[in-house]
Protein backbone atom coordinates (compact mmCIF):
# COMPACT_ATOMS: atom_id res chain seq x y z
CA UNK A 1 0.00 0.00 0.00
CA UNK A 2 1.17 3.19 -0.91
CA UNK A 3 1.29 4.84 3.06
CA UNK A 4 3.80 6.85 4.66
CA UNK A 5 5.39 3.75 6.44
CA UNK A 6 5.93 2.22 3.23
CA UNK A 7 7.92 4.71 2.12
CA UNK A 8 9.86 4.98 5.05
CA UNK A 9 10.28 1.21 5.37
CA UNK A 10 11.55 1.11 1.42
CA UNK A 11 13.49 4.01 1.60
CA UNK A 12 15.32 2.11 5.01
CA UNK A 13 15.61 -1.45 3.71
CA UNK A 14 17.69 -0.06 0.83
CA UNK A 15 19.82 2.13 2.91
CA UNK A 16 20.23 -0.73 4.87
CA UNK A 17 21.84 -3.16 1.99
CA UNK A 18 23.29 -0.03 0.64
CA UNK A 19 21.64 0.54 -2.88
CA UNK A 20 19.81 3.34 -4.44
CA UNK A 21 16.27 3.29 -5.75
CA UNK A 22 17.71 4.21 -8.93
CA UNK A 23 19.67 1.27 -9.06
CA UNK A 24 16.28 -0.42 -9.05
CA UNK A 25 15.82 -2.35 -12.49
CA UNK A 26 12.84 -4.49 -11.79
CA UNK A 27 9.78 -4.28 -10.00
CA UNK A 28 7.99 -7.53 -9.34
CA UNK A 29 4.56 -7.91 -8.46
CA UNK A 30 3.45 -11.05 -7.59
CA UNK A 31 -0.45 -10.31 -7.78
CA UNK A 32 -1.85 -6.83 -7.46
CA UNK A 33 -3.85 -7.09 -4.39
CA UNK A 34 -3.23 -3.35 -2.78
CA UNK A 35 -1.14 -4.36 -0.11
CA UNK A 36 1.25 -6.04 -2.80
CA UNK A 37 0.87 -3.42 -5.80
CA UNK A 38 -0.41 -0.13 -4.27
CA UNK A 39 3.29 1.26 -3.71
CA UNK A 40 5.12 0.07 -6.86
CA UNK A 41 4.36 3.68 -8.91
CA UNK A 42 5.61 5.17 -5.89
CA UNK A 43 8.45 3.18 -6.30
CA UNK A 44 8.62 3.76 -10.32
CA UNK A 45 8.77 7.36 -9.83
CA UNK A 46 11.68 6.89 -7.81
CA UNK A 47 13.50 4.37 -9.85
CA UNK A 48 12.26 4.51 -13.39
CA UNK A 49 12.05 0.89 -13.19
CA UNK A 50 9.99 -1.31 -15.22
CA UNK A 51 7.00 -2.88 -13.00
CA UNK A 52 6.07 -6.38 -14.11
CA UNK A 53 2.65 -7.52 -13.40
CA UNK A 54 0.58 -10.83 -13.75
CA UNK A 55 -1.00 -10.33 -17.44
CA UNK A 56 -4.35 -11.73 -16.09
CA UNK A 57 -4.28 -9.80 -12.90
CA UNK A 58 -4.92 -6.48 -15.04
CA UNK A 59 -8.45 -6.99 -16.01
CA UNK A 60 -9.16 -6.84 -11.94
CA UNK A 61 -6.70 -4.12 -11.80
CA UNK A 62 -9.14 -2.19 -14.15
CA UNK A 63 -12.36 -2.97 -11.82
CA UNK A 64 -10.90 -1.21 -9.43
CA UNK A 65 -10.39 2.24 -10.91
CA UNK A 66 -13.73 1.98 -12.79
CA UNK A 67 -15.97 5.28 -12.22
CA UNK A 68 -18.63 4.04 -9.23
CA UNK A 69 -22.03 3.34 -11.15
CA UNK A 70 -19.32 1.31 -13.95
CA UNK A 71 -17.94 -0.22 -10.69
CA UNK A 72 -21.90 -0.80 -9.14
CA UNK A 73 -22.82 -2.48 -12.61
CA UNK A 74 -19.88 -4.95 -12.83
CA UNK A 75 -20.70 -5.67 -9.07
CA UNK A 76 -24.42 -5.82 -9.32
CA UNK A 77 -24.12 -8.22 -11.97
CA UNK A 78 -22.09 -10.62 -10.28
CA UNK A 79 -22.87 -10.40 -6.23
CA UNK A 80 -26.95 -9.99 -7.06
CA UNK A 81 -27.13 -13.23 -8.47
CA UNK A 82 -25.56 -15.05 -5.29
CA UNK A 83 -28.41 -13.30 -2.78
CA UNK A 84 -26.23 -9.87 -1.78
CA UNK A 85 -28.35 -7.19 -1.07
CA UNK A 86 -28.26 -3.59 -3.08
CA UNK A 87 -26.58 -1.41 -0.25
CA UNK A 88 -23.83 -4.31 0.57
CA UNK A 89 -23.17 -3.92 -3.69
CA UNK A 90 -22.84 -0.14 -2.56
CA UNK A 91 -20.90 -0.56 0.25
CA UNK A 92 -17.96 -2.62 -1.78
CA UNK A 93 -17.78 0.11 -4.50
CA UNK A 94 -17.29 2.70 -1.51
CA UNK A 95 -14.84 0.43 0.19
CA UNK A 96 -12.71 -0.22 -3.10
CA UNK A 97 -12.78 3.22 -3.66
CA UNK A 98 -11.57 4.23 -0.36
CA UNK A 99 -8.75 1.79 -0.34
CA UNK A 100 -7.46 1.91 -4.40
CA UNK A 101 -6.49 5.65 -2.98
CA UNK A 102 -3.64 3.72 -1.33
CA UNK A 103 -2.79 2.43 -5.20
CA UNK A 104 -1.56 5.87 -6.31
CA UNK A 105 0.05 6.87 -8.55
CA UNK A 106 -0.58 4.06 -10.76
CA UNK A 107 2.55 2.31 -11.91
CA UNK A 108 2.81 2.36 -16.06
CA UNK A 109 2.76 -1.43 -16.21
CA UNK A 110 4.49 -4.36 -18.23
CA UNK A 111 2.40 -7.89 -18.22
CA UNK A 112 4.08 -10.80 -17.29
CA UNK A 113 3.06 -14.32 -18.41
CA UNK A 114 4.40 -17.99 -16.47
CA UNK A 115 7.39 -19.53 -18.20
CA UNK A 116 9.48 -16.20 -18.63
CA UNK A 117 13.02 -16.13 -17.50
CA UNK A 118 14.66 -13.00 -15.70
CA UNK A 119 17.82 -12.13 -13.95
CA UNK A 120 17.68 -11.67 -9.95
CA UNK A 121 21.55 -11.19 -9.14
CA UNK A 122 23.38 -13.93 -10.01
CA UNK A 123 20.63 -16.06 -10.08
CA UNK A 124 17.47 -16.35 -13.04
CA UNK A 125 14.11 -16.81 -12.05
CA UNK A 126 11.45 -18.65 -13.91
CA UNK A 127 7.43 -17.58 -13.74
CA UNK A 128 5.40 -19.61 -12.40
CA UNK A 129 1.37 -19.45 -12.16
CA UNK A 130 -0.36 -19.86 -9.10
CA UNK A 131 -3.61 -19.13 -9.92
CA UNK A 132 -6.68 -19.23 -7.32
CA UNK A 133 -5.82 -15.78 -4.38
CA UNK A 134 -5.73 -14.00 -7.79
CA UNK A 135 -6.71 -15.16 -11.17
CA UNK A 136 -3.23 -14.28 -12.06
CA UNK A 137 -1.21 -14.57 -9.35
CA UNK A 138 2.44 -15.87 -10.22
CA UNK A 139 5.52 -16.84 -8.26
CA UNK A 140 9.07 -16.57 -8.51
CA UNK A 141 11.05 -19.39 -8.43
CA UNK A 142 15.17 -19.05 -8.31
CA UNK A 143 17.34 -21.82 -10.15
CA UNK A 144 20.13 -21.95 -8.46
CA UNK A 145 19.20 -22.01 -4.91
CA UNK A 146 15.29 -23.00 -5.64
CA UNK A 147 14.13 -20.06 -3.60
CA UNK A 148 10.33 -19.76 -4.21
CA UNK A 149 9.16 -16.24 -3.92
CA UNK A 150 5.48 -17.18 -3.00
CA UNK A 151 3.45 -14.15 -2.73
CA UNK A 152 0.00 -14.48 -0.45
CA UNK A 153 -0.38 -18.38 -2.61
CA UNK A 154 2.16 -20.14 -0.41
CA UNK A 155 2.09 -19.30 3.18
CA UNK A 156 3.24 -21.04 6.58
CA UNK A 157 0.96 -20.33 8.80
CA UNK A 158 -2.43 -19.48 6.76
CA UNK A 159 -4.36 -20.45 4.43
CA UNK A 160 -4.95 -17.85 1.66
CA UNK A 161 -8.25 -16.38 0.34
CA UNK A 162 -9.19 -18.56 -2.88
CA UNK A 163 -10.41 -16.29 -5.29
CA UNK A 164 -10.45 -12.64 -5.80
CA UNK A 165 -14.50 -12.94 -6.03
CA UNK A 166 -15.87 -10.87 -7.14
CA UNK A 167 -13.35 -9.86 -9.36
CA UNK A 168 -12.31 -13.28 -10.63
CA UNK A 169 -12.99 -15.15 -13.76
CA UNK A 170 -11.99 -18.51 -12.43
CA UNK A 171 -14.46 -21.15 -13.03
CA UNK A 172 -13.01 -23.63 -10.32
CA UNK A 173 -10.51 -21.37 -8.30
CA UNK A 174 -10.01 -24.14 -5.81
CA UNK A 175 -9.07 -26.85 -8.37
CA UNK A 176 -6.58 -24.42 -10.21
CA UNK A 177 -5.04 -23.37 -6.99
CA UNK A 178 -4.13 -26.86 -5.70
CA UNK A 179 -3.15 -28.29 -9.10
CA UNK A 180 -0.55 -25.11 -9.56
CA UNK A 181 0.54 -25.50 -5.91
CA UNK A 182 1.44 -29.49 -6.40
CA UNK A 183 3.32 -28.66 -9.95
CA UNK A 184 5.46 -25.96 -7.90
CA UNK A 185 5.93 -28.06 -5.14
CA UNK A 186 7.13 -31.00 -7.55
CA UNK A 187 10.30 -28.57 -8.88
CA UNK A 188 11.39 -29.34 -4.59
CA UNK A 189 12.04 -25.43 -3.66
CA UNK A 190 14.30 -25.02 -1.23
CA UNK A 191 13.27 -22.45 1.16
CA UNK A 192 9.72 -20.83 0.40
CA UNK A 193 9.51 -16.76 0.86
CA UNK A 194 6.02 -15.96 1.19
CA UNK A 195 4.32 -11.99 1.50
CA UNK A 196 2.80 -12.56 4.91
CA UNK A 197 4.24 -14.57 7.60
CA UNK A 198 7.49 -16.09 7.97
CA UNK A 199 9.53 -18.45 5.55
CA UNK A 200 9.80 -22.20 5.55
CA UNK A 201 10.82 -25.08 4.39
CA UNK A 202 9.22 -28.31 4.27
CA UNK A 203 6.74 -27.40 0.98
CA UNK A 204 5.48 -30.81 0.55
CA UNK A 205 4.84 -31.20 4.17
CA UNK A 206 2.94 -27.83 3.89
CA UNK A 207 0.93 -28.13 1.03
CA UNK A 208 -0.74 -31.25 2.33
CA UNK A 209 -1.69 -29.69 5.37
CA UNK A 210 -3.54 -26.64 3.21
CA UNK A 211 -5.24 -29.04 1.31
CA UNK A 212 -6.46 -31.29 4.10
CA UNK A 213 -7.44 -27.76 5.70
CA UNK A 214 -9.56 -27.38 2.77
CA UNK A 215 -11.02 -30.42 2.70
CA UNK A 216 -12.10 -29.77 5.93
CA UNK A 217 -14.08 -26.10 5.31
CA UNK A 218 -15.31 -28.08 2.23
CA UNK A 219 -16.97 -30.85 4.08
CA UNK A 220 -18.36 -28.53 6.37
CA UNK A 221 -20.12 -26.54 3.31
CA UNK A 222 -21.42 -29.84 2.91
CA UNK A 223 -22.97 -30.41 5.86
CA UNK A 224 -24.32 -27.53 6.26
CA UNK A 225 -26.21 -26.91 2.78
CA UNK A 226 -29.65 -27.94 3.48
CA UNK A 227 -33.22 -27.22 0.98
CA UNK A 228 -31.65 -24.46 -1.73
CA UNK A 229 -29.25 -22.15 -0.48
CA UNK A 230 -27.95 -19.00 -1.94
CA UNK A 231 -24.21 -18.40 -1.28
CA UNK A 232 -25.23 -15.98 1.64
CA UNK A 233 -27.45 -18.81 3.51
CA UNK A 234 -24.64 -20.82 3.40
CA UNK A 235 -21.76 -18.61 4.74
CA UNK A 236 -24.35 -17.72 8.08
CA UNK A 237 -25.39 -21.72 8.07
CA UNK A 238 -21.42 -22.41 8.39
CA UNK A 239 -21.48 -19.45 10.90
CA UNK A 240 -18.24 -17.34 9.40
CA UNK A 241 -17.04 -14.79 11.64
CA UNK A 242 -16.41 -11.77 9.99
CA UNK A 243 -16.79 -8.16 11.41
CA UNK A 244 -16.07 -5.59 8.19
CA UNK A 245 -17.22 -6.06 4.57
CA UNK A 246 -13.91 -6.92 3.21
CA UNK A 247 -13.74 -10.17 5.88
CA UNK A 248 -17.33 -11.05 4.53
CA UNK A 249 -16.02 -10.45 0.74
CA UNK A 250 -13.25 -13.27 1.58
CA UNK A 251 -15.70 -15.77 3.25
CA UNK A 252 -17.89 -14.98 0.23
CA UNK A 253 -14.94 -15.83 -2.18
CA UNK A 254 -13.83 -18.71 -0.35
CA UNK A 255 -17.83 -20.11 0.17
CA UNK A 256 -18.35 -19.74 -3.56
CA UNK A 257 -14.74 -21.32 -4.14
CA UNK A 258 -15.81 -24.72 -2.22
CA UNK A 259 -19.48 -24.28 -3.47
CA UNK A 260 -18.57 -24.14 -7.19
CA UNK A 261 -15.77 -26.89 -6.26
CA UNK A 262 -18.38 -29.24 -4.89
CA UNK A 263 -20.65 -28.50 -7.81
CA UNK A 264 -18.15 -29.08 -10.82
CA UNK A 265 -17.48 -32.78 -9.12
CA UNK A 266 -20.85 -33.76 -8.99
CA UNK A 267 -21.13 -33.54 -5.28
CA UNK A 268 -24.25 -30.85 -5.00
CA UNK A 269 -26.93 -29.17 -7.47
CA UNK A 270 -26.89 -25.60 -8.47
CA UNK A 271 -30.11 -23.56 -9.98
CA UNK A 272 -29.44 -21.06 -12.16
CA UNK A 273 -31.71 -18.61 -12.64
CA UNK A 274 -32.26 -15.05 -11.25
CA UNK A 275 -31.00 -15.84 -7.92
CA UNK A 276 -27.90 -18.43 -7.76
CA UNK A 277 -29.08 -21.39 -5.12
CA UNK A 278 -27.24 -24.42 -4.15
CA UNK A 279 -29.08 -27.76 -2.68
CA UNK A 280 -27.75 -31.09 -1.80
CA UNK A 281 -27.26 -33.60 -4.54
CA UNK A 282 -29.57 -36.22 -3.11
CA UNK A 283 -32.46 -33.45 -3.35
CA UNK A 284 -32.99 -34.17 -6.91
ZN1 LIG B 1 -3.35 -10.89 -1.80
Amino acid sequence: MHTPQAREKWSAALKDIGISFKQIEKILVTHIHPDHAGIAGWLQQQSDAQVLVPRLDLPAWGKYTLPEAEHYEHLYREMAPQGISDDTIWQMVRDIAHINRFNEPYPEMTAIDEGEIFSFGDETCRVLPAPGHSDGHLMFLSEKNQWLFSGDAFLAEHVSQISDWPYSTLEDPLTENLESLREIVLREPALVLPTHGPCFTGAFERLEAIEAQHKRRMNKVLEKLQGEMTLIEVCQAINVRARVLQEFRVSWADTRAYLECLWRRGLIGKEIGETIRYRPKAEK
